[in-house]
């Protein structure tokens, strides 16, 4: 971890620039006081990116192993530079997630975490900047608070949703697909394996994100090598696994289909054969996404009777429950933490 207690003059001329002294260069980058952090009368500045944070250092030391050491050492401000009199710390994280940690460090706002009871959802990327930093600096009380928030969503458990989109909507903090590569590298960072089933099924319904990944507060969020290799077979995996389901519901004994819907017989031979057809080479891109109810694509689905469909949902859920037991071993991940037979296949 890179914690810097330094820094330069220059800085110090151009945070004075901010208290309306002209600045002795306008080449100079600017340093701003943080508009929620600045206490004239706090005993450390924090100077991240562009932007100075001045607190007291006891709740940072109370929270963070780091700074508790750092601050436990003999007279540590006569070997740090200053700046209005005050030690400073440079550290390399952008200024936004610092200002994120501080607000659980402090408790002034622990709504990107959840805990203030506000009806407005935080980002998922906000409470995972929390956790990657909070773990980052030792701070174990608040990076497993973070991450309590977010464990629940990347279940191991069968979630039984309608569908992945849906799924994503009703959880308690805004995510986007995207978010997915996050997940996988914070159950990576923190050792919450459990979450990567969910995780990279998720990453496996993107498109070009899955490779490239994409930028975010000034980091490019990426999956490994290793991890895109998974991705990559998972994918056709879960592409054979969405054939299989919809072949469970319909499947055919000696051209006899399933006494429960037996009555409705020529509509389901006609959507066995149809949901045959369906996985013909040049179709996979739509099958990958095998965990979602897929029974109202199958064409003449509205043609069975109400107690035969409901029969069909019945068993699209269990087949789908199949699927989701055996997410683990599509990735390659440890089924040790996921609370089905799955590791005995
Ligand atoms: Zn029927």
């Amino acid at each position: 971890m890179e914690v810097i207690a330094g820094g330069s003059s220059m800085r110090a001329d151009v945070l004075s620039d901010t208290t309306n002294q002209p600045a002795t260069s306008v080449n100079r980058p600017r340093l701003k006081r943080s508009i929620e952090f600045w206490d004239p009368s706090g005993t450390v500045m924090l100077i991240s990116g562009s932007v100075a944070f001045r607190i007291h250092q006891e709740p940072l030391g109370c929270h963070s192993l780091i700074f508790r050491k750092l601050f436990s050492i003999p007279r540590w401000q006569d070997v740090a530079d200053q700046l209005d009199d005050c030690p400073i710390i440079r550290l390399p994280d952008n200024p936004f997630e610092l200002n994120l940690l501080l607000r659980a460090v402090l408790n002034t706002d622990r709504s990107v975490i959840g805990n203030t009871g506000s009806h407005a959802r935080p980002k998922f990327s906000d409470v995972a900047a929390v956790v990657r930093l909070g773990y980052k600096y030792e701070m174990d009380d608040i990076w497993n608070d973070a991450l309590d928030k977010v464990t629940p969503f990347f279940t191991a458990t069968f979630p039984n949703w309608d569908s992945l989109e849906h799924y994503m909507a009703r959880a308690p903090f805004e995510i986007g697909l995207r978010d997915a590569i996050v997940a996988v590298s914070l159950a990576h960072l923190t050792g919450a394996i459990t979450m990567l089933p969910l995780a990279f099924y998720m990453c496996c319904q993107l498109e070009g994100d899955l490779l490239k990944g994409f930028a975010r507060n000034g980091r490019r969020e990426r999956l490994c090598l290793d991890d895109q290799i998974k991705c990559a077979s998972g994918k056709e995996l879960l592409e054979r696994g969405a054939a299989l389901v919809l072949f469970r519901v319909f499947r055919v004994y000696q051209g006899k289909v399933r006494p429960q819907v037996s009555c409705c017989k020529r509509a389901h031979l006609e959507a066995f054969r149809r949901c045959l057809s369906r996985f013909k080479d040049g179709i996979k891109d739509e099958v990958k996404n095998a965990l979602d109810s897929q029974l109202d694509r199958i064409d003449n689905i509205q043609k069975f009777c109400p107690n035969c469909l409901a029969a069909l949902r019945e068993r699209e859920l269990e087949a789908r429950r199949e699927v989701w037991e055996e997410l683990p071993l599509y990735f390659g991940v440890g089924t040790q933490c996921w609370p089905t037979d799955a590791g005995d296949i």
